[in-house]
């Protein structure tokens, strides 16, 4: 399988990475409007190879070597600054979408390829590339809140002392400040929450899940404050999407794609079965009144966001 990354910077390179080390694909292209980069880039990681999988990596200067590919990343934008959200980007990113996706379009088959979009704000960028592209919204994929919902299932497993494995929680909403915890539908082994808390005799009191979500929420902050910006867990979270895409797994992952028609659609994270067709079902969990609050809160932000592009 081809597949093309298009924005090759601290993001985009450790995706090349981890979609290298998934072994899936047999071609990775890489391009960014800084063809230095890219060039060095694909050097680079073309080395690695040697240590992985016999696999061809090439950086290429215009879109048209792109053609053949299946799945098309966009990892391509601006990144938050210390201080900044997500949703500052709002502008600049809109601008680079709209940039690349016709420019991809011209070049893949509309009637397969997937796009798996990164670039935050992600839920708007998701609803402007699938706007532009003119795909089915089940082939205009978002990472959406994978990875929230991965720092939350790291933080419980510390907290819980189980392994991340046994644990489903789900982070919800927008891809950003008004994300939201899904604690309604939290369980372990099977087991709900509450239930798994009074059998291992461990207090999960509303403070302490008041923190969790300030640490989930927050992660990203911590991580760019610390190192400029954040990497590796994306690259994880496009490496897992990759897998439930490309070997039709028909998993359950939170991510972002768009529902609805006309002024009232919007894309954001639900838990959704992924396949090889793209996004084949919307779920719906359990959710409290302030759980359901929240999702209407973050729907809210960011169709507000996307009208304003
Ligand atoms: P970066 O500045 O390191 O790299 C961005 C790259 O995009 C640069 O190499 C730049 O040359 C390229 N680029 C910009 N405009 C382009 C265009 N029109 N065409 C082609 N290439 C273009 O930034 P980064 O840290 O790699 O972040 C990239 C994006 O990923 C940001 O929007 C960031 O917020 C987002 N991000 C998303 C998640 C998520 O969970 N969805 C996580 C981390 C970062």
């Amino acid at each position: 399988m081809k597949i093309a990354i298009i924005g090759v910077g601290s993001v985009g390179s450790a995706v090349a990475t981890a979609v290298q080390n998934t072994g899936l694909a047999h071609e990775i292209v890489l391009y960014d409007r800084d063809g230095i980069r890219a060039r060095a880039a694909a050097e680079d990681l073309g080395h690695a190879s040697a240590f992985s999988y016999d696999i061809k990596i090439n950086s290429v200067s215009n879109y048209r070597a792109i053609r053949g590919s299946e799945i098309v990343i966009i990892a391509a934008g601006a990144n938050q600054k210390p201080g900044e959200t997500r949703n500052d980007l709002l502008k600049r990113n809109a601008d680079v979408i709209s940039d690349i996706i016709p420019k991809v379009m011209d070049n893949v088959d509309a009637k397969n390829v997937k796009i798996i979009v990164v670039t935050n704000p992600l839920d708007v960028m998701v609803m402007l590339a699938q706007k532009l592209s003119r795909l089915p919204a089940s082939r205009v994929i978002g990472t959406g809140t994978m990875l929230d919902s991965a720092r939350l299932k790291i933080i419980l497993s510390r907290q819980l002392g189980v392994s991340t494995r046994s644990i489903t929680s789900y982070v919800l909403g927008e891809h950003g400040d008004s994300s939201v915890i899904n604690w309604s539908s939290v369980c372990i082994g099977g087991i709900a929450l509450d239930d798994f808390c009074k059998q291992a005799k461990i207090s999960l009191p509303q403070t302490t899940r008041k923190t969790i979500e300030h640490r989930v929420r927050n992660a990203a902050y911590e991580i760019i404050q610390g190192r400029g910006a954040t990497w590796d867990g994306i690259g994880g979270a496009v490496a897992d999407l990759l897998h439930a895409l490309v070997n039709d797994e028909k998993r359950i992952l939170t991510v972002s794609t768009v529902d609805g028609v006309g002024k009232t659609a919007v894309a954001m994270s639900l838990p959704r079965v992924v396949g090889n067709k793209g996004v084949i079902m919307n779920l719906h969990t359990k959710l409290n009144s302030e759980e359901s609050a929240g999702l209407r809160k973050s729907a809210k932000i960011i169709r507000k966001n996307f009208d304003l592009i």
